[in-house]
């Protein structure tokens, strides 16, 4: 006889799965707010508010292991897509 109260249990979880990706903007399409988080090699320094409006979508400024300073688009960081400069990077 299974128990009933851990079945329900285990159906609201399976209910409210983690996302499998964070959004790039948050409420008011403002973008979350990545600075000092570390995506592999890279450490958000600041956001790359001039690229974003040009671009229209989210950039920040980063700071590779390896010293070299790149604006990389914040979809691509939270994806896991951009993770170093290049594939080269000494750091890697
Ligand atoms: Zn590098």
């Amino acid at each position: 006889m299974p128990n009933k109260s851990d079945q329900q249990r285990q159906r609201r979880h399976a209910a409210n799965p983690q996302p499998a990706r964070l959004p790039t903007t948050g409420p008011g399409n403002r973008p979350i707010d990545l600075t000092g988080r570390t995506f592999g090699n890279w450490t958000v320094t600041r956001y790359d508010r001039t690229r974003s409006a040009t671009a229209g979508r989210a950039y920040w400024h980063c700071l590779c292991a390896c010293g070299v300073k790149r604006s990389v688009r914040g979809g691509h960081l939270i994806a896991g897509r951009s993770t170093m400069c290049c594939n080269s990077c000494p750091g890697h």
